[in-house]
């Protein structure tokens, strides 16, 4: 029988598009038209890879609007949002393509008794992305380009709720001037992708997403010992020091926990507010959650849209009655909203501790937790009380002291008077339960090449 990818809009639950799945047969074709890509992609100039990905830059700034409203009706993102997705998709692109040529330059090494020693960067195969539905563009991106730039091949498995998002990222490159086997959706289940990673011209695998999927395919990479990349969450501490502008803090928090809907791997999660400021910076939070506006995503109007499925959005609620229930208290939201769709209502809890799901648990959506600090001390202690380490912000007036807080939270990526952001140069990723590897910068560039010495006696 006939397998197909059904996308529904979580805005209304119309179905918005079908497309077909992969059988075995179609795999294999995938994956030998991708030797050929890659056996092409790797002999190009790297000059010559770097234009094409600046033509796929500039192709994604023209498309902009055409993106957005794919990836809009499919996973119920704000279209402003995904305008945002576009410009930092590009930027990165753009900074691969721009420092292409540099990275991948031998670098000569004074060596005793050597006549020439240098160290050389050289592409390995296809990488495989396994790449989830909340950035459906920017998730994509940041893997692609600098394989890319490397010469290493790509091969898709987008998220299975957002196929006409992945046909069209694809189109974009092979509109770029990349060959079909240089880049390639392969939209097939999770359940496929143990034998893609076993195919000799993989030679590696990143998978951005939940813990669960991050441990399968860490699992057959190493059994095959494959280089793996995992960006997998975290519950993110924002903390409020108590020198902190009450105004600034509560818009940091709410821009750090509700972009997106609340569905992003380094939302601020727990916020974590020092005394005597709790009572204050949460009356404050509470009042602008409540002036929210939820509706359409389409409509500019509009701060927040529905979540992006129905079973996801199940799962939240089911964590938050479980927070409540060990005694978090509940100050707004909370409830499924009556209509078709996965909405969810802005929520904020309050009362949250360790040993409570909202402060040991990710939860994936609308839902603001305060946790109450006693002091700085306490504050870095229950940031660090986590099974995961990805970002973390600090949020006071005297950034000297701040920036000292931030540089103690046991993640990867350590934020000042910001949210966590990604930048084209700075490079992603976390420690603990978080992953291992990193996206973005020089860093995420060399993750899947061969680092080769050569020596010269
Ligand atoms: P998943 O981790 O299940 O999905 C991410 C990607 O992994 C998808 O392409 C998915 O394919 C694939 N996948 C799932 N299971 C496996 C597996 N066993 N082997 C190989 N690939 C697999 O996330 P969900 O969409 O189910 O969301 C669940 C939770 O994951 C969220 O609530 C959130 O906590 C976390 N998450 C984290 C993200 C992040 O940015 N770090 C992004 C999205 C989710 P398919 O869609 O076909 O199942």
């Amino acid at each position: 029988s006939r397998k197909t990818l059904t996308a529904i809009n979580p805005a209304n639950e119309k179905v918005v598009g079908e497309h077909d799945m992969l059988d075995e047969a179609g795999i294999a074709a995938k994956l030998d038209k991708t030797r050929h890509g890659y056996a092409e992609l790797r002999q190009l100039p790297v000059s010559e890879r770097a234009r094409r990905l600046h033509a796929v830059a500039d192709l994604i700034d023209e498309r902009q609007a055409d993106i957005a409203e794919v990836i809009c009706h499919e996973m119920g993102k704000l279209f402003r949002g995904v305008i945002d997705e576009t410009k930092i998709s590009s930027a990165i692109v753009r900074f691969y393509a721009d420092n292409a040529e540099e990275f991948m330059k031998s670098q000569p090494k004074e060596v005793p008794g050597a006549q020439k020693a240098e160290v050389i960067r050289e592409p390995m195969g296809a990488v495989l992305g396994v790449m989830p539905w909340n950035y459906p563009l920017y998730q994509v991106v940041r893997f692609a380009a600098p394989n890319l730039a490397g010469g290493n091949a790509c091969l898709l498995k987008h998220a299975s709720n957002v196929p006409g998002s992945a046909k069209l990222i694809t189109q974009l490159f092979h509109d770029a001037g990349f060959e079909e086997g240089a880049f390639t959706w392969l939209p097939v289940s999770a359940s496929q992708i143990d034998d893609i990673i076993r195919d000799p011209i993989v030679c590696g695998v990143t998978l951005t997403g939940s813990e669960p999927a991050g441990r399968a395919v860490a699992k057959t990479a190493g059994d095959e010992i494959k280089p793996s990349v995992l960006e997998l969450g975290g519950i993110d501490p924002l903390i409020v020091l108590d020198d902190a502008d009450i105004d600034k803090a509560v818009e940091l928090a709410i821009a750090g926990r509700f972009d997106n809907t609340g569905q992003s791997c380094a939302a601020s999660k727990r916020l974590i507010v020092v005394e005597p400021l709790a009572e204050r910076f949460t009356e404050r939070l509470i009042d602008q959650v409540q002036k929210m506006r939820i509706g359409d995503p389409m409509d500019a109007s509009n701060d927040i849209g529905p979540m992006s499925r129905k079973d996801l959005r199940d799962d939240l609620h089911d964590q938050v009655k479980r927070a409540v229930k060990a005694g978090a208290q509940l100050e707004t939201g909370g409830e499924i909203l009556d209509k078709p769709g996965a909405w969810y209502a802005p929520t904020v809890l309050t009362n949250v501790a360790p040993g409570n799901p909202a402060f040991d648990e990710e939860l994936f959506g609308p839902v603001a937790s305060v946790v109450v600090a006693e002091g700085t001390e306490h504050a870095i202690e229950l940031a660090n009380h986590s099974d995961y380490g990805l970002g973390g912000t600090v949020v006071g007036q005297d950034v000297k002291r701040a920036e000292q807080v931030a540089r103690r939270l046991n993640v990867g990526m350590s934020f000042v008077n910001q949210p966590t952001t990604p930048y084209a140069q700075l490079p992603f990723g976390g420690v603990k339960n978080s992953g291992y590897g990193r996206e973005q910068s020089e860093y995420g560039f060399g993750e899947f090449l061969n680092v080769r010495t050569v020596f010269v006696a």
